[in-house]
């Protein structure tokens, strides 16, 4: 893991809090998930829900995942073999690479790619194989042929965020079908993360992959509780897919964590089979967030991004006379008292996400429009 470091959301928030800045840059609310779910949580530690659950999780939160992965998007998952929980949708990932990708194997993601893709691939002893998202008409897509040019004899699993972050695509059908042609063409699994499932804008459609033709039987699709119940710090997530891969899922994940908390297992059931209504003003409330966030950025001289889905702009600086967002970042507490997100850090072609850094807008208005304020100072003194 030499090479790997502090993760750029740990070094990101500690500079923000070191700096007493605003943090737009580690992707976290800044108010809690809806008050009955919270106290499903503490009423769980009260009625003794504090010993080891079982392995593959509590079957109420098994039965209620399942049922909205029927309910919501037509997929039928069998609760008692089909899902399994783990500690955060990044277990469930990192428990999926490490039961799928071996040494040598190569993996293809998405970049710029969340930070754990690349650190749990390197666990795996695989090898990424990166394709670009890139601006077109005002949003992040790639080049299919780029696609099916990454995949060779030793790829063995796609990795697909959708929701995107940090680009803010949501994949179309066309995308998704170009997806899903190479996994069936060369017989590879699809590892999904589907963790802003529910925080889609404009009435932008979230498509598992899993529902496309042929799919369902090579996909492993994670979510988790933390993005759409606002409680980010609780780490439940899960996991559906085919028995066998569930069961290959489990080899691994029994040796990681062996279980996944009790308590907020009760309270994620819950809030799956009772507050999606208030999931739902939530993400109203995010897209006026979003349209808040991207007017300052634009009237600070950034070039923003509108995302279809998730809770981060993607802002290119060059308009603003700078080039390096690593560079801007490490510096934007003093010019501005702001923190952001390099989004270099998460390419490998670093020339193509040199130039962006990602803002955060799941924060309060007066956080927002505080910080627009501030990074409007920045284009005066540049
Ligand atoms: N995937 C993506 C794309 C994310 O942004 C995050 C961050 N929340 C995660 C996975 C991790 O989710 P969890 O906190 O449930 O592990
Ligand atoms: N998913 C969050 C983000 O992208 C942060 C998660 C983390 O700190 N690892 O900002």
């Amino acid at each position: 893991m030499q090479g790997f470091g502090e993760t750029i959301f740990a070094e990101m928030s500690a500079l923000a809090v070191r700096t007493g800045s605003i943090n737009l840059g580690q992707g976290f609310p800044d108010e809690d998930g809806p008050r009955a779910v919270l106290d499903t949580a503490v009423e769980a530690i009260r009625t003794g829900a504090n010993q080891y659950p079982p392995g593959p999780g509590l079957p109420e939160l098994r039965e209620a995942v399942a049922a909205q992965r029927l309910g919501r998007y037509g997929l039928s998952y069998d609760p008692a073999a089909e899902v399994f929980v783990t500690v955060g949708a990044t277990e469930g990932i990192a428990a999926s690479v490490l039961a799928l990708a071996g040494p040598g194997d190569e993996v293809i993601v998405f970049e710029p790619y969340y930070d754990s893709y690349a650190a749990v691939i390197a666990l795996a002893g695989a090898v990424r194989r990166p394709v670009t998202l890139r601006p077109a008409g005002g949003r992040f897509t790639f080049d299919p042929e780029e696609l099916r040019a990454a995949v060779g004899p030793r790829t063995r699993a796609v990795l697909v965020n959708s929701p995107h972050n940090p680009a803010g695509t949501v994949f179309t059908r066309d995308e998704l079908e170009a997806i899903a042609g190479v996994c069936r063409e060369h017989d590879l699994v699809a590892i999904t993360d589907e963790v802003y499932e529910y925080l889609t804008f404009d009435g932008t459609e979230h498509i598992p992959l899993a529902t496309l033709d042929g799919m369902r039987d090579r996909t492993v699709s994670v979510s988790s509780a933390g993005k759409s119940f606002s409680v980010t710090g609780w780490k439940t997530g899960w996991v559906t897919a085919p028995a066998p891969h569930i069961r290959a899922v489990q080899t691994v994940k029994q040796f990681l964590t062996y279980a996944v908390n009790a308590p907020y297992q009760r309270a994620a059931a819950y809030a799956l089979a009772n507050e999606l209504a208030w999931v739902e003003e939530l993400r109203t409330s995010l897209q006026a967030k979003r349209d808040r966030l991207i007017t300052g950025l634009e009237a600070a001289g950034f070039t923003a991004y509108r995302p279809q889905g998730t809770y981060f702009v993607q802002a290119d600086i060059r308009p603003l006379g700078f080039t390096d967002g690593i560079e801007l970042t490490r510096a934007l507490p003093e010019k501005a008292g702001v923190v952001a997100i390099p989004t270099q850090v998460f390419y490998d072609h670093a020339e193509a996400g040199a130039h962006f850094v990602r803002f955060a807008f799941c924060k309060k208005d007066e956080v927002i429009d505080e910080a627009v304020e501030r990074l409007a100072r920045l284009g005066a003194r540049a």
